[in-house]
C-alpha cells in the first residue's frame, strides 16, 4: 500500500513536469578530417515532435546517428544548425546540467568505491545555495528511486558486487533520483544477456509508464524497439525514414529500408516485375496489382503473408519445415529471391499438404509490398 502511494506520489509530481521534445531542423556534421574523407551528416535535418509522456524508440543499425541525436538532445553535443525545444522552451543552447535530462548509457558508468546509495545520490550532492539538501533528504529521495527500479535491498552494497541487470537499475536510479523532465537511453540493454535483456526492458516500461516521464529509448534491435515504444523513429544514415505506432511501421513501411528492418523473421524480398497489371516473380503471375504501370520492381512479403494453397500461383522449393509449437516455418527457396532462405509462417493445421519438393502459396494481398527498384519507395496499390 505504501508502496503504491509512494508511486502515485512520483508518477503525480512528475506528470506535473510532463516534457513535450520538439526538433527543428535539427543537423549535426561532423567535419572530413582530411582531404580524402567525406563530412560526415549523422543527424539530417530532424523534424519532428515526441509528445509527452511517451516513450519512444530511436531505431536504426550500428553508425546512422542514434546517439548523436541523443547527445545533442541532451546537450552533449552542439548541434551544427537546428533547433530543441523542452516544451516551450527553447534549450538549444543550454547546457546540459540545466536541461533537467537524465541520462543512462550502455555502459553503466558506476563509482566502484561508492555503495548503490551513494552512488545514486551523487548527483544529487553538488547541488548549492536555496537547492542544498540535507543528507536525511538526499537518502529519502534515493530510497525512493531505489523502490521504484527495486533495488531497495541492494543499498550497501558496491557495484561489483551486483549483477549486470542490477547495475543498470542503479543507473536508471541514478538518473531518476534528480526528476529529469526527461530520460535519454542509450543503448541501456546492451550489454545484459538475453533473458535480463527481456526483463529489463519490461521493467523499463513499467518505469516509464509509472512515471510519465518522456522517454527516448536508443537501440540498433527492432524487437526491443517495438516492444516497448509508444512510438518508433527509423533512421538510417541520419535521415528519419519512418516515425508511428511501431504496429503500423511494420504493417505500412514506407520504403525497402524500413521493410526489411522491422519484423522477426525478416521479410522475403524478391526481384519481380509488373506486367498488364499482374505482378510477376519468375514466370509465374502471382497477385493482380491493376493500378501499376508495367515495370522491374522489389517485392516484399512478411512470413505470415503466405498461405499454403495446392492451386497456389507461386511455386517455390521446399527445403524444410521448422515446428514452432501451433505455428510452423516453411522454410524455401527461389531463384528469384533476395534473401537466402525464404520464411512463410503458416498454423500447423497446413503442414499435411507439405510433402513434396515444391510448395504453392497464395499470397495476402496486404502483407506483399511493393518497391521501386531504384529509389527503394514504396508502390501502392
Ligand atoms: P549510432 O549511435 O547510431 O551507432 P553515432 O551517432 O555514434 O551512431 O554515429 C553516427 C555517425 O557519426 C557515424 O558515422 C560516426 O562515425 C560519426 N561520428 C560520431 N561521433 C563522431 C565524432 N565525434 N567525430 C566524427 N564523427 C563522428
Ligand atoms: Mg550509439
Amino acid at each position: 500500500m505504501v508502496y503504491n502511494y509512494i508511486l502515485y506520489i512520483i508518477a503525480r509530481e512528475r506528470k506535473c513536469g510532463y516534457m513535450k521534445v520538439t526538433l527543428q531542423n535539427l543537423t549535426k556534421v561532423f567535419p572530413a578530417k582530411s582531404k580524402k574523407a567525406k563530412d560526415v551528416i549523422a543527424v539530417n535535418d530532424f523534424d519532428f515532435v515526441i509528445e509527452d509522456g511517451l516513450l519512444i524508440g530511436l531505431l536504426g543499425p550500428s553508425g546512422c546517428g542514434k546517439s548523436t541525436a541523443l547527445n545533442l538532445i541532451s546537450g552533449l553535443q552542439k548541434p551544427t544548425s537546428g533547433k530543441i525545444f523542452f516544451g516551450d522552451d527553447d534549450v538549444t543552447n543550454l547546457p546540459p546540467e540545466n536541461r533537467g535530462v537524465g541520462l543512462v548509457f550502455q555502459n553503466y558508468a558506476l563509482y566502484p568505491h561508492l555503495t548503490v546509495l551513494q552512488n545514486i545520490t551523487f548527483p544529487l550532492e553538488n547541488r548549492k545555495g536555496k537547492d542544498k539538501l540535507t543528507k536525511e533528504v538526499m537518502v529519502e529521495m534515493a530510497t525512493e528511486v531505489a523502490k521504484l527500479v527495486q533495488i531497495d535491498t541492494l543499498l550497501d552494497r558496491k557495484p561489483a558486487e551486483l549483477s549486470g541487470g542490477q547495475q543498470q537499475r542503479v543507473a536508471i536510479a541514478r538518473a531518476l533520483v534528480k526528476k529529469p523532465k526527461i530520460l535519454l537511453l542509450d543503448e541501456p540493454l546492451s550489454n545484459l544477456d538475453a533473458r535480463l535483456r527481456l526483463q529489463t526492458r519490461e521493467e523499463l516500461r513499467r518505469i516509464q509508464k509509472q512515471t510519465g516521464i518522456t522517454t527516448i529509448f536508443v537501440t540498433h534491435d527492432q524487437e526491443e524497439a517495438m516492444s516497448i515504444s509508444d512510438m518508433i523513429v527509423v533512421m538510417k544514415e541520419g535521415v528519419l525514414h519512418q516515425i508511428g505506432k511501431p504496429q503500423d511501421v511494420y504493417e505500412n513501411p514506407i520504403d525497402l529500408f524500413v521493410a526489411k528492418f522491422l519484423g522477426t523473421p525478416p521479410i522475403n524480398v524478391f526481384d519481380g516485375y509488373v506486367k498488364g497489371g499482374q505482378l510477376y516473380i519468375g514466370d509465374e503471375s502471382v497477385l493482380d496489382v491493376s493500378s501499376i504501370e508495367d515495370k522491374e520492381v522489389d517485392v516484399a512479403i512478411r512470413p505470415e503473408g503466405f498461405v499454403v494453397d495446392e492451386n497456389g500461383r507461386f511455386t517455390c522449393n521446399l527445403n524444410r519445415i521448422e515446428v514452432m509449437g501451433r505455428d510452423i516455418s516453411v522454410v524455401a527457396s527461389h531463384e528469384k529471391s533476395q534473401n537466402k532462405d525464404i520464411r512463410a509462417i503458416i498454423s500447423a493445421e497446413n503442414m499435411a499438404r507439405l510433402n513434396q519438393a515444391t510448395v504453392k502459396f497464395n499470397l495476402k494481398p496486404y502483407k506483399v509490398y511493393i518497391f521501386e527498384k531504384d529509389s527503394g519507395k514504396r508502390i501502392y496499390f
